[in-house]
């Protein structure tokens, strides 16, 4: 399709981009998504873009928005294509062309000054932070947390920018605001970058408050993580943590048996708040009792007269303390307290809803030694990303390197409602088949061979031994990851190497290190298979240790499958199988992320070869 927007942006590519950059190379790939995306800018409309590695898709997209001049919401799921995004490509973006940019954060990443004047330490510890943090504000120009460098903080919480705790424009601190100033700054720029999670918050509000601006295109890159992050934000989540951590705000003991929080002045409600403290504290005895982990709830919840009650006596609560001790405070407190009503008020409203489940819902517990919770999320998110994210923008991009199972966008299409959208697959730059060696590894089978698990370590050892760099490893299971990190880290400590298992320190911080050397060696779950971009040498070698097929038994998976089996459909292939695909490829992503990079791949799951399914997942490389 002509258009006069692709046309410029290609020119604009061609010329000042080019002009502009040492080595730049012009990719027929990224020229043709560039143009894709202009003709969604100009026409309205969704397109769906998948992009191999390298394509340079981030300037595929932003440069035609750049030039069109709309106003544009750019969503990403990780930090770090938000950080590349702001202070690489947008910095250099805007020094050809003019344009303002921002990046928008949930709101309790600010500072609120008014709590921040307001806190009273309760220890030393919290003396010590409260200090540096007054000595930060007075010079901080964003009053962004991540700035803040101040160990781990004990009382950020309670003093970050809250919207139940806000007074808004009759805030004395309204003018300085942080957060408010980060919103004019929001609303000022061209393009404003935020990320899944704030994008589906955002759109579950009124229009009247909603955080983000307005936009006219939505771009959604790192499109293939948007399924989940719904499900996390979109739902339900009563927890016997979120019910303490709200409950404490109200009123808890420090170490001594003196109550603090902010009831602490209200004696008379002592007793109240004590005994649903305990009523509660019996519900979650229950709860782990009656339910295993990640179990899905049908029909009648065994628990759901119990927490019918429970939910009252949360409002009576709720009433008593309205009723009984507001009014009896300075302002700040009395803010703080409305704040602390107002989320123990959602909470109720949550456990009115969970019991009888909603349409189109999935309900389960999770169950763990310390953590007891019941969930609900859509099955699929279609609806929700229909009437809370499409239709709010005239042009919307969905964007990955990882869309389709070769070519085929139909599971993505489904899950995410988006039938009657443009597909465009540009392929990577790189020679894939010549920088990767690929070695499969026979007799590695957690269920049904023994000594797998000693095989596995032997392959990882034998890679570590070679020397030639860092190796990712990637793992389906936390209990295989956990073993196997036994039976090899002293073995991989005596080669010299570093290994690291996630959990240990921060993934952005395990990842720090492995790009600065080439002796690392990471054992990582999920979060590994996708977003880790490692070049060079520091990461020279990825061990797949099982196809990722998701656990059939996971509550939303199973909801989803038993949805296309009562509809005639194949679980496996039309859902398992190409989700599968899916994450594999984003895995196997993980190596080769530059035209000069080179490196192995050890896939430890014969069925890659040994089974029909296994030859889509190799089809699907290259
Ligand atoms: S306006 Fe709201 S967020 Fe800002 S300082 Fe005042 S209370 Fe805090």
């Amino acid at each position: 399709m002509d258009s006069g927007l692709a046309r410029e942006a290609s020119k604009f590519l061609k010329e000042a981009v080019a002009g502009a950059m040492d080595n730049y190379e012009l990719r027929p790939s990224q020229a043709e998504m560039m143009s894709a995306c202009a003709v969604t800018i100009e026409n309205s409309g969704v397109l769906m873009a998948e992009a191999g590695t390298g394509t340079g898709k981030t300037f595929a997209y932003l440069i035609p928005l750049i030039l069109s001049g709309k106003k544009v919401l750019v969503s990403t799921r990780t930090i770090n294509l938000q950080e590349q995004l702001v202070s690489k490509d947008l910095a250099f973006l805007s020094t050809l062309f003019e344009f303002d940019y921002a990046i928008a954060k949930g709101r309790s990443n600010y500072l609120c000054l008014r709590r921040l004047d307001a806190f009273r330490a309760d220890n030393d510890e919290e003396e010590l932070e409260i200090r540096g943090l007054v000595k930060w504000a007075s010079s901080a120009d964003s009053g962004d947390m991540e700035k803040y460098v101040f160990k781990k903080s004990v009382i950020w919480d309670r003093v970050c920018s809250d919207a139940d705790a806000c007074k808004g424009m009759k805030c004395a601190k309204f003018k300085q605001c942080f957060y408010f100033r980060a919103r004019q700054r929001w609303e000022k720029a061209n393009i404003v970058v935020a990320n899944h999670a704030l994008t589906v918050i955002n759109s579950m509000l009124m229009n009247d408050s909603k955080i983000l601006p307005a936009a006219e295109a939505l771009v959604i890159d790192e499109g293939h993580a948007l399924d989940n992050v719904i499900s996390d934000q979109a739902g339900i989540n009563i927890s016997n943590r979120g019910f303490d951590y709200i409950l404490n705000k109200l009123l808890r003991t420090d170490g001594k048996g003196a109550y603090k929080g902010v009831l602490s002045k209200s004696p008379h409600l002592y007793l109240a708040v004590e005994s649903l403290r305990t009523e509660m504290g019996l519900f979650w005895v229950m709860a782990k009792n009656e339910f295993r982990d990640r179990q899905t709830i049908r029909s009648a919840f065994k628990l759901g007269g119990l927490m019918i009650k429970h939910s009252a006596s949360i409002n009576a609560l709720v009433s008593n303390i309205r009723e009984s001790a507001t009014g009896l405070f300075k302002e700040d407190e009395e803010l703080e307290l409305k704040a602390a009503v107002l989320k123990l008020k959602a909470f109720a409203d949550s456990m009115e809803v969970f019991p009888e489940g909603r349409e189109g819902n999935v309900r389960w517990s999770e169950i763990e030694e310390k953590k007891i919770a019941f969930r609900m999320s859509p099955v699929y998110p279609r609806e929700f990303v229909r009437d809370n994210i499409v239709s709010e923008y005239e042009s919307v991009i969905l964007t990955s390197a990882t869309l389709s199972v070769a070519g085929d966008f139909g599971l993505t299409v489904k899950t995410l409602g988006l039938e009657g959208s443009q597909k465009i697959t540009v392929a990577s730059p790189f020679d894939l088949r010549n920088q990767t060696e690929i070695e499969i590894k026979k007799g590695i089978d957690f269920k049904n061979n023994d000594g797998s698990l000693e095989r596995l370590a032997e392959v990882i050892l034998a890679e570590a031994s070679r020397k030639d760099g860092g190796i990712l490893v990637l793992f389906t299971s936390r209990d295989v990851m956990n073993r196997t990190w036994g039976l090899s880290v002293e073995a991989l400590s005596d080669l010299g190497l570093n290994p690291m298992l996630q959990g240990e320190l921060p993934n952005r911080m395990m990842l720090e290190i492995m790009r600065e050397g080439r002796d690392s060696i990471i054992f990582g779950l999920d979060s590994f298979w996708e977003g880790v971009d490692v070049q060079g040498d520091s990461l020279k070698c990825l061990i797949i240790t099982k196809l990722p097929f998701e656990v059939p038994t996971e509550p939303i998976t199973m909801a989803r499958t038993e949805d296309i089996e009562r509809n005639g459909g194949n679980p496996f292939y039309e859902y398992s199988l190409p989700r599968a695909i899916i994450k594999f490829r984003q895995g196997f992503g993980r190596l080769i992320r530059s035209g000069e990079d080179t490196g192995r791949v050890i896939i430890c799951d014969e069925r890659i070869e040994t089974k029909a399914y296994g030859k889509k997942f190799m089809k699907s490389l290259f």
